[in-house]
C-alpha cells in the first residue's frame, strides 16, 4: 500500500501513522522527522533547513523532492509506505507522480480551534519522535519518554508564532493537494476531533482504506 497523509499540522498524521505503519507492516515516513534528524545530527542538509523548520516556512521544493526520492527508493519502501507531510505543494505532487503510483490519500479533517490545541499541547520525545499531548495523551511520567525516560520537548514551530504561520502556510500552499487528489479519485476524509481518541481515528482510518 502506498499512500499520503495529507492535513493540517496537528491534524494528527504522525499518531496515526505510528499505529498503520505496524499494521501494514510498512515503512512511515515522515519528512518532518527526516528534517528534523538532519538537523540533530548537523549535516549539511540540517544546517540548510535549521532555520527554516523554526519558523514554519516550508523547505525549497528541490530539497525536499530530493530527500524523498532517495528514501522511497531505498529497498524497504518496496511494498509500500506512508508519506506523512509530503507532498505539501503541487510541484512536490507533480514530482511524486513520476515517481510512484499511489493507492490512497488519506485527508485527515479537523477544524482550526483543535489545531491550535494539540499544537500548542504537543510533546515529542527528541530521540525516538514519539508524540505526547500534555492533555490528550500524557506522558505516564509528567515530561518523560515512556519508553526511554528521556526529557520530552516542545518544538520550535509549536510555539504560538509559529502555528499561526504554519497555518497560514497550510493554507495557501498545501490545502489545494485536496482538491488535486480528489479529482484523481483517490483522496479518502477522515473526520476527527479530540472528542475521537487516536484508537478510533486509526479505526476510521483503515475502514475507508479497506
Ligand atoms: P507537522 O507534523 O506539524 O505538520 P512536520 O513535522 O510535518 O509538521 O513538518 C515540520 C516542518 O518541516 C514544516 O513546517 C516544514 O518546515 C518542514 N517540512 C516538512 N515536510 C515538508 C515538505 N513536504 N515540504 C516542505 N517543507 C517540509
Ligand atoms: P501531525 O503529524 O498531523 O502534525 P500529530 O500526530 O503530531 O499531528 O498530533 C498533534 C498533537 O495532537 C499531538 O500532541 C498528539 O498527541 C495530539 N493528537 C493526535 N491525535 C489526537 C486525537 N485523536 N485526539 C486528541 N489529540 C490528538
Amino acid at each position: 500500500m502506498k499512500m499520503v497523509f495529507l492535513g493540517p499540522p496537528g491534524a494528527g498524521k504522525g499518531t496515526v501513522a505510528a499505529k498503520a505503519k505496524d499494521y501494514y507492516s510498512i515503512p512511515h515516513i515522515s519528512t518532518g522527522d527526516l528534517f528534523r534528524n538532519n538537523i540533530k545530527n548537523e549535516t549539511e542538509l540540517g544546517k540548510q533547513v535549521k532555520a527554516i523548520l523554526a519558523s514554519g516556512s516550508l523547505v525549497p521544493d528541490s530539497i525536499t523532492i530530493e530527500m524523498v526520492r532517495q528514501r522511497i527508493a531505498e529497498p524497504d519502501c518496496e511494498k509500500g509506505f506512508i508519506l506523512d507531510g509530503f507532498p505539501r505543494t503541487i510541484a512536490q505532487a507533480d514530482a511524486l507522480a513520476d515517481m510512484v503510483e499511489l493507492d490512497a490519500v488519506v485527508n485527515f479533517v479537523i477544524s482550526n480551534e483543535e489545531v491550535v490545541e494539540r499544537l500548542s499541547g504537543r510533546r515529542m520525545c527528541p530521540s525516538t519522535g514519539r508524540i505526547y499531548h500534555v492533555k490528550f495523551n500524557p506522558p505516564k511520567v509528567e515530561g518523560k519518554d515512556d519508553e526511554t525516560g528521556e526529557d520530552l520537548i516542545q518544538r520550535d514551530d509549536d510555539k504560538p508564532e509559529a502555528i499561526l504561520h504554519r497555518l497560514d502556510v497550510y493554507a495557501e500552499q498545501t490545502e489545494p493537494l485536496i482538491n488535486y487528489y480528489r479529482e484523481k479519485g483517490i483522496l479518502k476524509d477522515v473526520l476527527t476531533s479530540n472528542s475521537m481518541n487516536p484508537d478510533k481515528v486509526f479505526e476510521a482510518t483503515k475502514a475507508i482504506l479497506k
